[in-house]
């Protein structure tokens, strides 16, 4: 054991695999830089010189892991739930998306985030942030300052979206390689994530770009698929030549090519 090793005496629940649940009354837990080591009942020779931070009496349990997290809808939590999808983007979520340009006002929900976050245990996140490339950095550094892991995405979007968060396509390819050569070895717990929004904002041409992006550097990606059916229907209007929404991201090497994570409704 190093001497970053700590030992935790507390009550402990611990799911080591999906199907388990398992409870160690009064033991112990030791952590070597960073990772667990092990959970004991009693502290054996190997054990007896490390420090323990005595939390009898309390509980700890793994903290949350939040797959899918759109930052400028943080503010918006809770609000405009009487509309379905793609009303509810265009009234509440665009506007507010609007904002991330000014990184003042960006840093301030990005702080109350972060401590937000902080405050349910929820300690990585796979977040998508908004086009804004200056703002996205700076939800980078905050992250790296706070010790919790994230991936970060700019989100990418060129066509069927207001004006004021409308991209155009070689800058919003060359704007996402910069931030993954800028962050690419910053950090073992903050890194990239490829973020096209879906595909009715982002014609094949950028999702070309894109994955050919992930490919190259090796860069997992996330978006959305079928939550909708208005989405669906919209989608087979706008990329006839595909016989399903899946088959879009696949021919551009957006679904599983690299690692992926879909957020879809059954
Ligand atoms: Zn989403």
């Amino acid at each position: 054991m190093d001497n970053n090793s700590r030992i935790f005496k507390s009550n402990i629940i611990f799911t080591s695999t999906k199907e388990t649940f398992d409870i160690y009354k009064n033991s112990y837990i030791a952590v070597e830089n960073g990772k667990v080591r092990g959970i004991y009942e009693k502290i054996d020779a190997n054990l007896e010189k490390i420090p323990i931070f005595d939390y009898t009496d309390k509980l700890i349990i793994p903290s949350f892991v939040d797959l899918h997290f759109h930052v400028p809808q943080f503010p918006n939590r809770g609000l405009g739930l009487d509309k379905e999808l793609l009303p509810w983007l265009e009234k509440y979520i665009f506007p507010e998306e609007g904002k991330y340009n000014d990184i003042e006002y960006a840093e301030k929900v990005y702080r109350k985030l972060i401590y937000e976050l902080w405050k349910v245990g929820t300690t990585r996140v796979s977040l998508f942030s908004s086009i804004h490339k200056e703002s996205t950095e700076l939800l980078f550094d905050l992250f790296i300052k706070s010790g919790l892991g994230a991936y970060i995405g700019k989100v990418n979007m060129n066509r069927n979206t207001p004006d004021y968060i409308l991209e155009d396509t070689k800058t919003s390819i060359r704007e996402t390689e910069e931030i993954i050569l800028k962050y690419k070895n910053k950090s073992d717990i903050v890194k990239t994530i490829i973020t096209p929004r879906f595909v009715p904002t982002c014609t094949s041409e950028l999702l070309k770009g894109l994955g050919d992006l992930s490919i190259k550097y090796n860069i997992p990606v996330q978006s959305h698929l079928s939550e909708n059916t208005n989405e669906i229907e919209w989608v087979k209007e706008l990329e006839p030549e595909f016989k399903d929404y899946a088959s879009v991201y696949n021919e551009f090497s957006l679904f599983g090519q690299t690692k992926t994570i879909i957020y879809l409704v059954e």
